[in-house]
């Protein structure tokens, strides 16, 4: 592609992005096609000679676009929500456009230290502990990762790095039922085995039972394990149900034990003043994450990662061949010693064009629309006698069924799985489920950039319909 052609359909693509954008609605949610379809399109040999690109974008429209899910749709309220917004997109624009790889302060200094920059102002936003230092991972299931090894390395004081695990005792990884599964493959990966992953049960509200995590630790101790981390939830994904991080953190402290928070799809609550009371007990905490790249309109992947001591991380990940070796080493932060992969995107422009685009108080107002909004829905499930509010939402996720009296258990849950398919195949709205004591529930998560009201309300509209519809 020459220059002036690059110039020519670059400017054709905005035009369609914008014109994708506008029109997203019309575009049925959540894809059609049928497996294999999408492949059986696509030629079985790469082209040997060049194409031009507008035969390219127009197979794009007719064999990529069917199969492709509309996350940024308003009426996407299924799994988590992956936002982006304009100012994401046209970071990422110029992202691909340097290609730069930022994997020390050397190969861009700008991308370090603007790193540095953004990660400092969301900390103090969020009114996390000043002692916390940042850096932007790919996902939240790497940064659990890099949490579980991190702490194997202070709990063995570095030896499993030299000398691998064997030999060691087993070391605990503790989460809740409800806990992510991220954390179970990070204790996969980090070696210390699946089975020395333990869920401990939680209370009625779906958070982690401290109880039953000081009695786990206890039990392991007696039989000879060593507690290593637990991961605390802030917006479980089920759920969206908060772990009291102040009593796990207690028991941490008192046990030796890293806490890691995972705040991937909730803790962007944290930039809201009025959920300072989330804040309570991370003085202990060793790590925690959020994903701005679900709830706070940055494009996927953007997890930003905070560790209370750097040099652990450090220490645990860093490794330095000859043509890695700088002036600058040591007075600067090379950020490819803070986790697992060397390469690493511009990540910190998109979220620096975000907070600047919205502005601080911009986000946080999108943000309590949301969670107004999920509010509200849950007072209007609750007003139907015919729908059960499983669970009464604290952020954005409503927990809900359809349950007309005098119905087993195994037929509503029956009715529900329908329910959700035949809403998600009619293309006006995405649900996804989880089961909650043996119970089909239905999530909504209220939290897609641009959903309204309206848009909410017409989703409860249309399920209510739809629910009494196959009912009659
Ligand atoms: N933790 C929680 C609570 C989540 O909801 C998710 C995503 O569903 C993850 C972790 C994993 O996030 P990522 O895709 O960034 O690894």
């Amino acid at each position: 592609m020459t220059p002036s052609e690059f110039r020519k359909y670059a400017h054709d693509l905005v035009d369609w992005l914008a014109w994708y954008l506008e029109n997203i609605e019309s575009f049925p949610v959540k894809s059609r096609v049928r497996p294999g379809e999408v492949y059986a399109g696509l030629p079985e040999q790469p082209p040997m000679k060049a194409e031009d690109f507008d035969t390219i974008f127009r197979d794009f429209n007719e064999i990529i676009m069917p199969g492709m899910t509309h996350w940024q749709s308003p009426n996407f309220f299924a799994y988590f929500p992956a936002n982006t917004s304009p100012p994401s997109i046209l970071a990422e624009m110029i992202t691909a456009t340097l290609g730069a790889q930022c994997m020390i302060w050397e190969t861009s200094p700008a991308a370090a230290e603007l790193e540095e920059r953004v990660v400092n102002w969301l900390r103090d936003q969020m009114g996390l502990p000043a002692f916390f230092e940042g850096v932007i991972q790919d996902t939240a299931s790497t940064s659990v990762l890099a949490s579980i090894i991190t702490a194997r390395e202070r709990i063995t004081r570095f030896d499993s790095n030299e000398e691998g695990l064997s030999g060691c005792p087993k070391l605990r990884v503790y989460g809740s039922t409800q806990t992510h599964s991220s954390v179970e493959k990070g204790v996969k990966i980090a070696g210390l085995g699946r089975k020395n992953f333990i869920r401990v049960r939680t209370r009625n509200d779906y958070s982690l039972d401290p109880r039953a995590l000081e009695k786990a630790i206890n039990d392991d101790l007696a039989a000879g394990c060593t507690p290593c981390c637990v991961v605390a939830t802030i917006g479980t994904t089920g759920t969206t149900a908060i772990d009291p991080v102040r009593e796990i953190g207690e028991i941490c402290r008192r046990y030796g034990v890293w806490l890691h928070v995972d705040g991937a799809l909730g803790g962007t609550a944290l930039l809201l003043p009025e959920f300072g009371h989330l804040l309570q007990g991370f003085e202990f905490v060793d790590s925690f994450v959020f994903n701005p790249h679900k709830w706070m309109f940055t494009n996927f992947d953007c997890s930003v990662y905070w560790v209370r001591d750097a040099a652990h991380l450090i220490k645990t990940f860093e490794i330095l061949p000859e043509y890695l070796k700088t002036r600058t080493r040591g007075s600067v932060n090379d950020y490819r010693d803070w986790g697992i992969p060397l390469g690493r995107r511009f990540r910190a422009l998109k979220l620096w064009m975000v907070i600047r685009s919205f502005g601080i108080e911009g986000l946080r107002n999108r943000i309590r629309d949301h969670i107004g909004y999920a509010r509200k829905l849950a007072v209007m499930i609750e007003d139907e006698p015919d729908f059960e509010l499983v669970v009464r939402p604290v952020l954005n996720t409503v927990c809900f069924r359809y349950s007309p009296p005098g119905i087993d258990v195994k037929t509503l849950n029956a009715i529900n799985e329908s329910l959700n398919h035949r809403l998600n195949d009619s293309g006006k709205i995405y649900l996804t489920h989880t089961s909650l004591e043996g119970r089909y529930t239905l999530r909504m998560v209220v939290s897609q950039t641009n959903v309204t009201e309206e848009h909410v309300m017409a989703a409860w509209d249309l399920i209510k319909s739809e629910a009494r519809a196959a009912a009659k």
